[in-house]
C-alpha cells in the first residue's frame, strides 16, 4: 500500500511538473489593500503557490462597489502598480503578457501573472482606457462582474431574472477591440443576453474563466448546458470555480468539483475544460461578519471545498482525478494544456 500511494505521489508530481494554470485570482484588490506593507506576494502567496506547482495566475483587477465610481479607475491603476511593485520584488514572478513571455517564464522556474479584469468599470465608457490597460499588460477582460455597467449585465445569482437586454453599444464596441487589440473577452459572468452578443461578435475561440455548470447549480451567473456546446463549437475553454459547486454545503466538495468538469467534458471534450479556481477564502475571512452577511444577502453564501480551498491544496484535485479514472493526458490538459493552447493562439 505504502508503495502504491508512493508511486500516485510520483504521479502526481509528474503531472504538475509543468505548472498548473488557475485562470481566475483576486490578487490585485489584496495586494492594493495591504499596499502599506511590502513583500505580500513573496510571503502570503508564494508558499501556497509553490505547494500547488503553480504555473501560472490569471490575476483579475477588480473594483469594489464601494470605489465606485470617482475612484474606479484610480483603485484600478493603483492594483496594477502594487503588482508590478510586488512582482519586481521577488525574482520567482513574471508579469507576461505574450505566450512568448509566458513560456520564458516557465522555462526560468517563475509563476507566470497574467493581468485580468473583472468587470470594465474602470474604463468608465472611454474606448482609449482600453488600450491604456492593454499596454499596461491587461491581456483579458470579462466585461462585468454581477452588477451591471457601460458595457452591459451580470448574471444574477438566481435561476431567472437577469437583465434582459444584452451588451450596450459601448460594450460592443469594447468586445470587437478586444479582439482586434489582442486581449481576450472573458464570457464569466456576463448574463444570457450579453453571452449571446459577445459570441455573435468574436470570431476567435472564447473563454470563461471562471464558472460552474448551471447543472449543478442553477443561477444565471453560471453556464447552462447549450452555453457550454457553444463554448465546445469554438475549441473555448471553460475554466472551473470552485466556490459555486453546489448551492449546498454538504455537497460542496472536491468530487463535485470533478462532476462539473467531467459534464464539460461530456458535452464538449476534455479540450474544453480547464481551471478557475477562485480562490478568495482569505479574502472573505478578512471581512467583519457585516459585510460576509452582506455577499449572502446580494449574492450568495460562497461554499469553500474542504480540501480546496487555496492553490496550495492544488494536488488534491489531481489525486482526486487520479481516483476517479482520468488519464494523465486528460489531467494534463485540464491543468495546464487547454489554457496555454487558448495563450497560445490568442496572445
Ligand atoms: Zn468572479
Amino acid at each position: 500500500m505504502a508503495a502504491m500511494d508512493k508511486s500516485i505521489e510520483e504521479r502526481i508530481d509528474r503531472l504538475h511538473a509543468g505548472g498548473i494554470v488557475d485562470l481566475h485570482f483576486d490578487l490585485p484588490m489584496d495586494l492594493y489593500e495591504k499596499r502599506e506593507r511590502k513583500n505580500v506576494l513573496e510571503t502570503e502567496f508564494l508558499p501556497e503557490l509553490d505547494a500547488g506547482s503553480i504555473g501560472l495566475v490569471g490575476v483579475a483587477i477588480y473594483i469594489e462597489d464601494r470605489y465606485l465610481l470617482e475612484t474606479g479607475l484610480r483603485v484600478a491603476l493603483d492594483q496594477v502598480a502594487r503588482l508590478y511593485a510586488e512582482a519586481e520584488a521577488c525574482e520567482r514572478f513574471a508579469i507576461c503578457r505574450s505566450y512568448r513571455e509566458i513560456q520564458k517564464a516557465r522555462e526560468q522556474g517563475k509563476i507566470a501573472l497574467l493581468i485580468t479584469m473583472e468587470g470594465a468599470e474602470p474604463l468608465g465608457t472611454d474606448l482609449n482606457l482600453l488600450r491604456i490597460f492593454y499596454e499596461l499588460g491587461v491581456r483579458s477582460i470579462g466585461l462585468t462582474h454581477a452588477r451591471s455597467n457601460a458595457a452591459g449585465h451580470g448574471g444574477i445569482f438566481a435561476s431567472s431574472g437577469s437583465a434582459q437586454e444584452g451588451l450596450t453599444e459601448f460594450g460592443r464596441d469594447l468586445v470587437r477591440e478586444c479582439e482586434k487589440l489582442g486581449v481576450i473577452v472573458d464570457l464569466a459572468h456576463i448574463n444570457p443576453a450579453g453571452f449571446d452578443d459577445i459570441l455573435s461578435i468574436t470570431t476567435k475561440p472564447p473563454i470563461v474563466s471562471h464558472t460552474n455548470a448551471r447543472r449543478y447549480y442553477d443561477i444565471e451567473r453560471n453556464i447552462s448546458d447549450e452555453q457550454i456546446k457553444m463554448i465546445g463549437e469554438r475549441r473555448g475553454v471553460i475554466g472551473v470555480n470552485s466556490v459555486l459547486v453546489s448551492p449546498r454545503e454538504e455537497e460542496s466538495t472536491l468530487d463535485r468539483y470533478i462532476d462539473h468538469i467531467e459534464h464539460i467534458a461530456n458535452l464538449i471534450g476534455i479540450d474544453g475544460v480547464g481551471i478557475g479556481f477562485d480562490f478568495f477564502e482569505f479574502i472573505y475571512r478578512q471581512w467583519p461578519e457585516s459585510r460576509q452577511r452582506e455577499l449572502a444577502a446580494k449574492f450568495t453564501t460562497p461554499h469553500f471545498i474542504p480540501d480546496l480551498r487555496n492553490h496550495s491544496h492544488a494536488k488534491n484535485l489531481s489525486r482526486k482525478l487520479i481516483e476517479r479514472g482520468f488519464t494523465d493526458e486528460q489531467i494534463e490538459k485540464i491543468l495546464s494544456r487547454n489554457w496555454m493552447r487558448i495563450f497560445r493562439e490568442l496572445l
